[in-house]
Order: structure tokens, then C-alpha cells, then sequence
């Protein structure tokens, strides 16, 4: 094996020590370029995960007692050491992940920015005290970390999806047990592994991997976990949203979405066209934030059309580690079975394919950037997220009827808007039903601004001030003086 394809041996961290899991079960971890194994992951036993808990509950011990200052002292220092080794990270994540290298590089760098953030947070969870009734009394309102946390988070973005819900817990207060994702391990270890080397106590930070099912249903009901944060799917979501509430455990869930994109009439088209193709292909369409819906309006929506069109076809789609490559392969083979599905069903119902369409070769799992139009409103794709590289594009004629159409699923994550009207921008901005909603650009996902959805996207944010509150519990306190 050459340096290039060189890949760590991957191990669990718990109690601060990289280890094996207990019963020797383990699963493979495949290139996504290749197809071909290129490591194993190590799964948890039950006894491994009381292991986690009980290290976890000591850990909070320690942490909850830390000064904010010091939390914030560490947490820059496993910024620095991230961004330190962003290049060896980076070439990791895209062998495992797929994504091109500079993608993943961003990826790292960001995840330091994220930390800094926090740690700056931490320094600010201030409470407040409230005018009272009567001269002797005070009365002040007091933020405490919330405890232990179980944090699960998934492959499309090993790094970005955990450092956001690891960093907010630690910056409260809160130890977290991380169960990583089995696909993409290395990298998500390389996080932990700058948090252990800045000198985190034992039981802060835990990860785990192994049977996500087994590990969220044992962890979610264990009395020492007090919250539960969740990225992945709304199928899972609502069932892990469902025993966190049968346990009482608070809950952050960052769940799938259906984005629409409105391109008004009065749009730059051609620049619209040129940012949301950027956005849609971007870690090859396996973004939860990813426009999916493009909804444009009938005066430029065959010019649309060409231009996103020969954006899908010029892509330079191949290995992540290639320079040339500007889109790689997809994640996992169950991706390229939902795109193919998902472009059968539409072509059955007379959606028109504009753009790719099918797999790439036999050898890893590439996908041609794939554009359709025409496609009915029962077609799966209007439906479902399709976390891929396959774009619907649809018209529309008046704008109440683009914002209905906007609203019409039960997601509400991100929403996107191209227009030049200010009363089109407020009509949008006020009407579509999302968490988020970004207009001629693309400026989601920064630390210091809120993401998070509304309805079956799921609840909470992992990103500004808002973050922090979910690893917090709100104390009051009253005192009269003797
Ligand atoms: P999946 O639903 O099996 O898994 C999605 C994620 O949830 C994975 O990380 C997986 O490990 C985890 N998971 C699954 N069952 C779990 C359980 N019982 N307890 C704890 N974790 C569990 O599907 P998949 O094939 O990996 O991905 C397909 C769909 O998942 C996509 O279509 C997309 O909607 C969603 N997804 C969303 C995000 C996101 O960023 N919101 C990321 C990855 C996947």
C-alpha cells in the first residue's frame, strides 16, 4: 500500500484509552472510490458501553467543576492541534468518505473554527438576575451543564457533524459519549484524538462505534445519560425522539430535509444557476442542507435549465484525491440504489432526464451528476430526500404558488431564494416554512449562525448562541437575606 492510501487502525476512546471492543466484533470500512475494504471498525459491547457511562458520569464530575476559562484554555488547544493536522485529516476522511480533498480539508478547518467558536461560548453562558419584590430578597437565574450527553452522528460530514454537538456539550459543562459513524471512522477519531492530545480529563469525551440501534437504545435509556442529540434520518429520528421522551431526556435532532430553491423571474440566472449547481453537488448532493427542490419561474426556467444542465455535465466527477475531481463518489452502494430508484420512478411517470442519469463504471460508487425535469408531483423525488446527486427542476408562474409549493412537504431545514424584488424577499422570507432560509447566496452552516430545522427536520440548533442552550439547564434561585 502506498503512503497515500495508508489508513490508521481504528479504536474506540473510552475512559482515555483507545481500545478494541470487548467481544472482538468489528466491521469493514470501505474506500467509496474503490469499493474495496480498507479497514474495521471496532463495535461495542454492552459491557464496553457501561464502560462509556460509567467514565462518562466520573468525567462530568470533573468538567462540570472546570471553570468556564479553562474550558475555554483546552478547547483552543484542540483547535490549533486540528488545524495543525487538517492535511493529514483531510486525506483520511476523503479515502473514507469520498469527498475531494479540498472539500475535506474546509471541512477540518471549519471544524477548528467551530471549536474556537464554542470555547469563546463558553466564556458567555452567563445567567442573570432579576429585579425582585422586596429589597431582601435576590433572585438570579443560573446556567448548569446539562450531564452526560449521547451524541450520534453520521458519515456524510465525519467531522463537521460531530464537532458541532461534542464542542457545545464540552463548552457547557457536559461529558458526551460519541457513537461516530461506522463508515467513516478515521477522521471522526482524529477529532477525539485532538480533544484527548489538548488534555481533556478521562470520561469528558467518549467515542464508541457499533450497531447504531443497539448503542442508541442502550445508551438513550441509561440513567446517567441526560441528553440526546441526534443527525441522520427523520425515519430514525422520530424513533429516537420517541425513547428519549419515554426516558424524559432532553433532545436535539438535526434530521433530513427537502430544500427548495425559488429562482424569481428577476434572478441573476445565469449566477444562480452557477451557485445552487455548487451547492446541489457539493459532497456529491449527500448534504442535509443540500437544495433539492428547484422550483423556477416560467419566464426563465428553459435559460435556467441550460445553464444548470451544462454545470451537471461539466463536473469532474472522480476520486477525491485527484486535484481534478470537483465531485467524488458517493458514500456508501445503498446511494447509488436510492439514485437509481429514485430516476426509475421519475422516468416512469414522465420525468425527463436533462442531465446524467445513471452510475459511472462498476468500480467504487460514482454517480453522473443528474439533472430531470418534468417530473409530476407524486414522483418519489418530490418527495423524498434524495441525498444524492439528482436535481428535479419544476416551474412555476406566480409567487404564492411557488411559496405552497415550497411548503408543501412535512420537512423545513434550509430554503433557498434568488430574486431582486424586496418585497419578494420578505414575501419569501416570512412565508416558506424552514429553520433556515439563505437568499442570493449561500451563507449556511458558519459556527456563530443557528442551523437546525422546524417540523420533521427535527428541533434545536447546533450552531450560534442558540447551541449552547441545548447542553444547558436553567436554574433559579432565590434568597432572602438573613
Ligand atoms: P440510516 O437512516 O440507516 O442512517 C443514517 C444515520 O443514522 C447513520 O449515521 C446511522 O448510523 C444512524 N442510525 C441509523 N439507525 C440508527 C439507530 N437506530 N440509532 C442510532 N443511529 C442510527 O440511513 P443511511 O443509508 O446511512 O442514510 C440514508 C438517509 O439518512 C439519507 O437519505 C438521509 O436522509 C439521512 N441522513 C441524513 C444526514 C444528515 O446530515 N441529516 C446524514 C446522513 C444520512
Amino acid at each position: 500500500m502506498n503512503q497515500e492510501q495508508a489508513y490508521p487502525d481504528i479504536k474506540m476512546f473510552i475512559d482515555a484509552t483507545w481500545c478494541e471492543g470487548s467481544h472482538g466484533k468489528s466491521g469493514a470500512v470501505l474506500n467509496p472510490a474503490t469499493g474495496l475494504a480498507i479497514g474495521r471498525v471496532p463495535h461495542a459491547s454492552v459491557d464496553d458501553l457501561d464502560r462509556a457511562l460509567e467514565s462518562a458520569s466520573r468525567g462530568f464530575g470533573i468538567w462540570r467543576k472546570t471553570s468556564a476559562f479553562d474550558r475555554y484554555k483546552l478547547m483552543r488547544s484542540a483547535a490549533e492541534k486540528l488545524r495543525e493536522r487538517a492535511g493529514e485529516i483531510a486525506r483520511i476522511l476523503t479515502l473514507e468518505q469520498g469527498k475531494p480533498l479540498a472539500e475535506a480539508k474546509l471541512e477540518v478547518l471549519l471544524g477548528a473554527d467551530i471549536i474556537d467558536w464554542f470555547a469563546e461560548e463558553a466564556r458567555r453562558s452567563y445567567g442573570r438576575a432579576i429585579p425582585s419584590r422586596s429589597g431582601a430578597v435576590q433572585q438570579v437565574v443560573i446556567k448548569e451543564p446539562v450531564g452526560p450527553v449521547a451524541a450520534f452522528t453520521p458519515w456524510n460530514f465525519p467531522i463537521n457533524q460531530a464537532v458541532r454537538k461534542i464542542s457545545a456539550a464540552i463548552a457547557a459543562g457536559c461529558s458526551v459519549i460519541l457513537k461516530g459513524p461506522e463508515e467513516t471512522p478515521a477522521s471522526c477519531a482524529a477529532l477525539v484524538q485532538a480533544y484527548a492530545d489538548a488534555g481533556l480529563p478521562p470520561g469528558v469525551l467518549t467515542l464508541v462505534f457499533g450497531v447504531p440501534a443497539e448503542v442508541s437504545s442502550y445508551l438513550i435509556a441509561h440513567p446517567v445519560i441526560r441528553k440526546i442529540s441526534f443527525t441522520g434520518s427523520t425515519q430514525v429520528g422520530k424513533q429516537l425522539a420517541a425513547l428519549a421522551g419515554s426516558h424524559m431526556k432532553r433532545v436535539t435532532m438535526e434530521l433530513g430535509g427537502h430544500a427548495p430553491a425559488l429562482v424569481f423571474g428577476d434572478a441573476d440566472v445565469a449566477q444562480s444557476a452557477k451557485l445552487l449547481s455548487a451547492a446541489k453537488f457539493r459532497n456529491a448532493g449527500q448534504v442535509c442542507v443540500s437544495p433539492t427542490r428547484f422550483i423556477v419561474h416560467k419566464s426563465v426556467y428553459e435559460e435556467f435549465v441550460d445553464h444548470f444542465t451544462s454545470a451537471a455535465k461539466n463536473l469532474v466527477v472522480g476520486n477525491g484525491l485527484d486535484a481534478a475531481s470537483q465531485m467524488g463518489p458517493l458514500a456508501n452502494h445503498r446511494r447509488i440504489e436510492a439514485m437509481e430508484a429514485l430516476i426509475a420512478d421519475a422516468t416512469s411517470c414522465g420525468g425527463r432526464i436533462r442531465a446524467g442519469g445513471k452510475r459511472i463504471g462498476n468500480e467504487g460508487f460514482f454517480f453522473e451528476p443528474t439533472v430531470l425535469t418534468d417530473v409530476p408531483l407524486n414522483a418519489r423525488i418530490m418527495n423524498e430526500e434524495p441525498f444524492g446527486p439528482v436535481a428535479p427542476v419544476s416551474v412555476f408562474s406566480e409567487l404564492d404558488e411557488a411559496i405552497v409549493e415550497a411548503n408543501r412537504l412535512p420537512f423545513g431545514l434550509a430554503a433557498y431564494a434568488y430574486t431582486k424584488s424586496a418585497s419578494v424577499i420578505g414575501a419569501v422570507s416570512t412565508g416558506v416554512e424552514s429553520g433556515m432560509m439563505s437568499i442570493n447566496h449561500h451563507g449556511l452552516a458558519l459556527p456563530e449562525t443557528p442551523f437546525g430545522g422546524i417540523k420533521d427536520s427535527g428541533y434545536g440548533s447546533e450552531g450560534g448562541t442558540e447551541a449552547m442552550e441545548a447542553y444547558l439547564n436553567t436554574k433559579f434561585v432565590t434568597q432572602m437575606n438573613s
